[in-house]
């Protein structure tokens, strides 16, 4: 039966007191062995027990559960990571390196280079002739290998009210599709928006969206906000409109604010607003980035995210390493790798109010995981450098609702027999061929690469491998 018809039964013959994913894991015990890395420090040698999607117990001492499904392993258990600016659709796309550096997204977007190079392949490649569950698959599982449990942006680009039901699997899609509150699309507490300017978003839209956060049916705007140089005044005065149309509030996350003063951040903290950093694609596109200690001076909350693979890092491991190496070299190692991986995951699920389901391990929360290899025995110093000093590859095992979606074929096997098997960075990998949204990734794959050579455009790796 394919998974979302199973979800959907399940999820109406259960009356949802869990998210809906979770019900569809197998009423049995899983209990996880390995270094839990939670909020209040370490636990080595420590145990989850996993029923029904969820973490019901963490402990250090093994639990004794009958008929349980015991996995032991040396890693480091960390939270998913929590993806609050991405471009998913844009992912299959290889790396564009931009001509020159702009003052604002604007400019790039108006390009003669970018329309020939990217722009008018993308729109091509949406308009017809691709199935949206190769585009889902591909950019879901380039998500996946670097540990992302749930991201947003596939709710903005196709401009549709409904996508196919591939979405509704794998990855949690924060603006779609997560499973929190009901099986398929329409339950979604979380609107995504690329801009404020009336071509992005216009009046109406924006009234709509303040008064679903008014009347507490949405949790967080999540928009493109001053993506531009600090000397650009378009970028400069997107602030004040958000503010005119009411949205400058709690309930809303800024991306990018690469164009914000000090004293704009003084605001948006104020107004308990908050950001979303995204290094590498603001080095590529701008020559610079946003004025950290400014905005950690402020006291802005910040979370980290990839913005989208043709600017900015194929994934979100790669933007926290990125994210590290800027924050040592140009703001004087202004953030630990503890605090940038929490920006990865806590931190994004506070901001998106789904912190009572995801972002940290902890009771009653749901088993969104990633099992770390530990380079050596002294990773446990640090668990958190194993990330930002480390590589995708290391990554042994993703779990998401409890269930083992991708990792090292022998681990991902003590979950399931049903596989294919996939190579990542040179290293042998495997997905959960029961948790692919368009069946064998290797076909959606070849699909999707003779399409894109139909288009004039090639398929971007699923890793660049740096
Ligand atoms: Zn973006």
């Amino acid at each position: 039966m394919k998974r979302a018809a199973l979800f959907a039964i399940l999820c109406l013959t259960a009356m949802l007191q869990l998210p809906c994913r979770a019900q569809a894991t197998a009423d049995r015990h899983i209990l996880l062995n390995g270094n839990l890395v939670t909020p209040g420090g370490l636990i080595r040698n420590g145990w989850l027990d996993i029923f029904n999607g969820a973490i019901l117990h963490l402990s250090a001492q093994k639990p004794q559960v009958q008929n349980a499904l015991i996995v032991e392993t040396s890693d480091l258990i960390f939270p998913g990571f929590i993806d609050l600016h991405d471009h998913p659709t844009f992912n299959v796309f290889p790396r564009w390196t931009p001509p020159s550096k702009y003052p604002n997204r604007y400019a790039w977007r108006n390009s003669a280079q970018y329309w020939d190079e990217l722009g008018g392949k993308a729109n091509q490649l949406f308009k017809g002739g691709t199935r949206f569950c190769d585009i889902d698959e591909y950019a879901e599982v380039k998500a996946l290998i670097g540990g992302t449990t749930s991201m947003i942006g596939f709710g903005n680009v196709m401009h549709t009210d409904l996508l196919p039901h591939c979405i509704d699997g794998l990855v949690r899609n924060l603006d779609v599709a997560t499973g929190f509150y009901g099986s398929g699309q329409g339950y979604e507490r979380i609107v995504n928006s690329i801009g404020i300017l009336p071509l992005d978003m216009n009046a109406n839209a924006a009234a709509q969206v303040a008064d679903g956060i008014r009347n507490g049916k949405i949790d967080l705007l999540d928009i493109h906000m001053a993506e531009g140089r600090a000397d650009d005044e378009e970028s400069a005065q997107e602030l004040d409109l958000l503010d005119a149309r009411g949205l400058l509030g709690p309930h809303t996350v800024l991306v990018h604010a690469v164009g914000l003063s000090p004293a704009q951040f003084t605001r948006v903290h104020n107004a308990g607003s908050s950001i979303v950093w995204s290094p590498r694609s603001n080095f590529e596109l701008y020559g610079t980035t946003v004025n950290l200690d400014a905005a950690f001076r402020a006291g802005v909350t910040i979370s980290v995210a990839p913005d989208w693979s043709p600017t900015g890092s194929d994934n979100m491991w790669d933007e926290i390493r990125y994210a590290h190496e800027v924050s040592a070299a140009q703001f004087d190692g202004l953030f630990s790798s503890r605090q940038l991986v929490e920006m990865a995951s806590e931190v994004p699920a506070r901001v998106a109010r789904i912190d009572d389901k995801v972002g940290s391990l902890a009771e009653n929360k749901l088993a969104d995981l990633i099992l770390v290899h530990p380079a050596d025995s002294t990773a446990l110093d640090n668990p958190y450098k194993a990330i930002t000093d480390g590589r995708i590859t290391q990554i042994d095992l993703v779990m998401i609702g409890g269930r083992a979606v991708y990792g090292e074929p022998g681990l991902l096997g003590r979950f399931t027999q049903h596989t294919e098997a996939l190579k990542v960075c040179g290293v042998d990998k495997s997905l959960n061929l029961d948790e692919l949204p368009d069946g064998s990734f290797l076909e959606a794959q070849n699909r999707l690469e003779a399409r894109m050579k139909a288009i004039g455009s090639s398929l971007a790796p699923l890793s660049e491998c740096k």
